[in-house]
């Protein structure tokens, strides 16, 4: 019976995993994943974590199902943490949330509610480039996806002006999704002035803003200064859609662990949106798992383990704008390597685009058994004390050609 089913393309990201595993040469390095490395280039299992792992192996929970939205609780600990304790819908009850499959699972039912009950548009606009799985994820749920610049290859920094022309075209009422800090795949975020005017155009346009918060604490190293494109929006009267992913913050990548949420207007209507969630949720899956929720609302729930939890936040964070600063440090003054480098340090959270192209990143992988996606773009945690000079050498040597 399927005969005529044709062989699809192999995921992009994956491909690079694949083939830095096949590579024998004991110098490797692998840019590719989007996961946080330690110094030793380890998986790191936050401490936090841990000790929210054995205060609940402590209480010998039953495994029952939870609720079609999840953990109440989490939902609501993960709306604090996102829109802050002043944040006006949350204090009125009116902040209608759904646990969720990580950050990909809340973006989806995102889609699929915005796509059955926003009235004034199936359009949605997202960044070009943007995380690559938003383009299928946005289809597959029943919206027109779209594109707004966002990207200046001249500059390697923010087209603001190509971002806010395109805005300014999108039709009335379209959906605008909005890397909420730490944009992947590009590490360049607007200022907070040019959020302000973002925001004011979203206003105009009547555009509809849907955030997309997968590094909050992950770029500045404060889970409340990477909020502040949220909360403005909220402040400015935007009623948004937001997207959270514990995954890189809390280092639960595999436990799944994400919220869904809608501000509404008032209880009421808050109450009605709950009750379309439900619907919505049922038939995709019934409910979430309950382990990772139960980790992230431990440490959420609790202000000394929480406190603990930011610092190591800030601690991944840091490493990575060190690591930034070493980077620029060795292509601009040890090797003098022909180019601009400073965007490296200037760029946000866990990636950087660093403008190298398809070719040299071949050459990279080739001859210096340095992998990353063909597009330039580099997990800045991959890099340690270990490999970052034999990386930029070979960045060197791939650049001089
Ligand atoms: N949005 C963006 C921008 C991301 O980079 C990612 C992770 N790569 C996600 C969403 C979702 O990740 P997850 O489903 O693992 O939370």
């Amino acid at each position: 019976v399927w005969s005529a089913v044709p062989a699809g393309p192999p995921d992009p990201i994956l491909g690079v995993t694949e083939a830095f595993k096949a590579d024998k040469n004991s110098r490797k390095i692998n840019l590719g994943v989007g996961a946080y490395r330690d110094e030793n280039g380890k998986p790191y299992v936050l401490p936090s974590v841990q000790k929210a792992e054995e205060v609940i192996n402590t209480s010998k929970l039953d495994k029952e199902y939870l609720p079609i939205t999840g953990l109440a609780e989490f939902t609501q600990r993960a709306a604090h943490l996102a829109y802050g304790a002043e944040s006006v819908p949350l204090n009125n009850n009116a902040i209608s949330a759904a646990q969720s499959i990580s950050g990909t699972g809340a973006l989806r039912i995102g889609g699929a509610f915005l796509a059955r009950h926003y009235p004034t548009s199936k359009a949605i606009y997202l960044p070009t480039p943007t995380w690559g799985n938003h383009i299928p994820l946005f289809k597959d749920s029943g919206l027109d996806v779209r594109g707004y610049r966002y990207f200046d290859k001249s500059t390697v920094g923010l087209d603001f002006e190509g971002l806010k022309s395109d805005l300014r075209a999108a039709p009335e009422g379209a959906i605008v999704l909005l890397h909420a800090c730490a944009h992947n795949p590009t590490g360049i975020d607007p200022t907070p002035e040019q959020w302000a005017t973002i925001s004011q155009i979203v206003k105009e346009k009547k555009l509809f803003p849907f955030f997309d918060m997968a590094y909050q604490g992950f770029a500045s190293g404060s889970t409340d200064r990477d909020a502040h494109a949220v909360r403005l929006f909220v402040k400015d009267g935007h009623q948004v859609a937001l997207a959270q992913s514990f995954a890189k913050n809390m280092g639960l990548y595999g436990e799944r662990v994400g919220a869904f949420s809608l501000t509404t207007t008032d209880p009421e209507e808050k109450a009605r949106v709950d009750s379309q969630l439900k619907i919505l949720i049922r038939p995709l899956y019934s409910n979430p798992p309950c382990h990772g929720a139960r980790i992230a609302n431990t440490i959420l729930g609790n202000q000394v383990l929480c406190d603990q939890w930011k610092g190591e936040v800030k601690g991944m964070a840091d490493r990575i704008i060190n690591m930034r600063e070493r980077l620029y440090n060795i292509l601009t003054h040890d090797l003098k390597t022909p180019g601009e480098w400073g965007h490296i340090k200037s760029q946000i959270g866990m990636f950087s685009f660093t403008g190298l192209t398809a070719p040299q990143t071949q050459v990279l992988a080739e001859k210096a058994h340095v992998y990353m996606t063909s597009n330039g773009r580099i997990s800045m945690a991959g890099l340690n004390g270990s490999n970052i000079e034999y990386f930029a050498e070979s960045v060197d040597a791939a650049v001089r050609g």
